[in-house]
């Protein structure tokens, strides 16, 4: 299919990227269980192997299922490009090594995934690099923490544990001011309920683990790139405007352009990083984003009855859900997020920890898992399991306090849903 903008998200989600294969006419994209590619001849591969020629050359780099499945988030995300890689943590390490190196620091959001904040608290300080975590509604305190080392700024458009939407356009405007990219963690929204660089994002992250799956079988990340960043405007980003010595010298901003940032990701990053997706995980992936857009609205219209069923419960005391009319964040849905504020929020309970642990034992529909946007609703009680080992205040912080758990609302009958908290409610007295 040949892409263009008139094509609408639902047509899009099933057709960017894909082709009926060449040599088959198979109309699903065969998974192209192959490590290496035939050079046509020697010139071909030197061709390859010196960036002049694009192809396949060993699927650590590139490979056809991938490559289709790349081609689709960059289109679904309004991206000149993307790369896949095997994890959303991946994602966020591919993201961030091309602008950093030692000293370099970036500034993040308070509110993120709590693995996000793991890996920004101390794994990156192996590579000498930095966070500072500051409150991004708080939009001065962006601009304070931001200084001649920055090399970008990080948050998600929907928090994850839910609840929080973030001022997109408004840290946008501070990041292009300091001259650096934003990068924005589009898990929890997906490009079906939030398009990040239309707000200004130059670089777009996923778990793809999650709603973009939409099933709970492979794990898998994408970084997308806006193509709109001018790399070469200032000195802060070498590894992109200055000549790459294992390519002959060749400077990725010049040669490639808007898909500078992407063949780095490739010819650099999976090259010598090596956290490729299989072609096996993002055959499942594809599988999952050709029904993004019926799965999410069921996700978000669920999320919407059983948060407000929940809100009047007398066993509760808060409910986080951003599409409430109560939440403080609910203005900046149509902003933000028109179609939805997604499937993910926290519920506090009066009954505190305890309370909270027999709620997550008496559940029947909801598993107990460490997961979030599966078809299935699952639920989560971290100050037990993925928080356990924070502070209480810690754990206040990351929205993970002792009386709060977190619901990621499946796409069964909402009806069932309800009933099952019901009884879950009043199991947990
Ligand atoms: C799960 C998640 C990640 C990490 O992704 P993995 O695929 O588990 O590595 C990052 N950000 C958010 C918002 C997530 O929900």
């Amino acid at each position: 299919m040949t892409d263009g903008p008139e094509y609408g998200f639902d047509t899009l989600q099933i057709h960017a990227g894909a082709r009926p294969d060449p040599a088959t006419g198979a109309r699903q994209t065969p998974i192209y269980q192959t490590t290496a590619y035939v050079f046509r001849d020697a010139d071909h591969a030197a061709a390859l192997f010196n960036l002049q020629e694009v192809g396949y050359i060993y699927s650590r780099l590139t490979n056809p299922t991938v490559a289709a499945l790349q081609e689709r988030m960059a289109t679904l995300e309004g991206g000149a490009g993307a790369v896949c890689c095997s994890s959303g943590h991946a994602a966020q390490i591919m993201a961030l090594f091309p602008l950093m190196g030692p000293g370099k620091n970036i500034v993040a959001s308070t509110r993120l995934y709590g693995g996000t904040v793991t890996q920004f608290s101390h794994t990156i300080r192996r590579f000498g690099w930095s966070a500072t975590f500051v409150d991004f509604d708080d939009p001065d305190a962006v601009k304070a923490a931001i200084n001649d080392d920055t090399r970008a700024v990080f948050c998600e458009s929907i928090a994850n544990p839910g609840g929080y939407i973030t001022d997109l356009d408004a840290i946008a405007r501070i990041s292009d001011d300091a001259g650096i990219p934003l990068i924005v963690d589009n898990t929890s929204a997906t490009p079906y309920l939030c398009r990040p660089i239309e707000h200004g994002a130059t670089l777009v992250v996923h778990s793809m683990t999650k709603f973009l799956t939409g099933n709970g079988t492979v794990t898998g990340g994408c970084v997308v790139d806006s193509g709109k960043f001018d790399w070469t405007a200032s000195d802060k980003f070498p590894s992109l405007s200055e000549p790459e010595p294992a390519y002959h010298g060749l400077k990725f901003a010049e040669t490639f352009g808007p898909l500078a940032f992407t063949f780095h990701g490739i010819a650099i990053g999976l090259r010598d990083l090596g956290m490729t997706l299989n072609p096996q995980a993002a055959h499942y992936t594809m599988m999952g984003i050709e029904t993004l857009s019926l799965r999410m609205q069921k996700h978000v219209e669920n999320a919407m009855t059983v948060a407000s069923w929940l809100e009047t419960h007398d066993a509760v005391e808060a409910v986080t859900y951003a599409g409430l009319p109560s939440s403080p964040y609910n203005h900046r849905v149509e902003k933000i997020c028109p179609k939805g504020a997604g499937g993910l929020f926290t519920v506090a309970l009066k009954g505190g920890y305890d309370a909270c642990v027999k709620l997550v034992e008496s559940l029947e529909i909801f598993s107990h898992v460490a997961n979030l946007g599966d078809t299935r609703s699952l639920v989560i009680h971290s100050a037990s399991t993925t928080h356990r080992q924070l502070t209480e205040e810690q754990q206040i912080a990351a929205g993970a306090a002792p009386n709060v758990v977190r619901i990621s609302i499946g796409i069964e009958d909402p009806k069932d849903l309800i009933a099952d908290l019901d009884q879950a409610l009043s199991a947990a007295g």
